[in-house]
């Protein structure tokens, strides 16, 4: 969905690789987990990343 608001995708450069031991904090998220960086939660998404909210709290 080209237009789909909740599909925002993290603009900048990202070349940190998260993974299980990257030491950033993670949560599920239905079927794939997020990653806390930089205030925000995001997920991979085949080449890319997603924003998926922020990380208030
Ligand atoms: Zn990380
Ligand atoms: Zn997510
Ligand atoms: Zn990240
Ligand atoms: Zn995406």
């Amino acid at each position: 969905m080209m237009n789909d608001p909740d599909h925002r995708t993290h603009e900048d450069e990202h070349p940190h690789v998260h993974s299980a031991a990257c030491g950033h904090e993670t949560r599920k998220h239905g079927d794939h987990e997020d990653y806390e960086h930089d205030g925000h939660w995001h997920a991979k998404d085949g080449e890319h990343y997603d924003e998926h909210g922020d990380a208030a709290g």
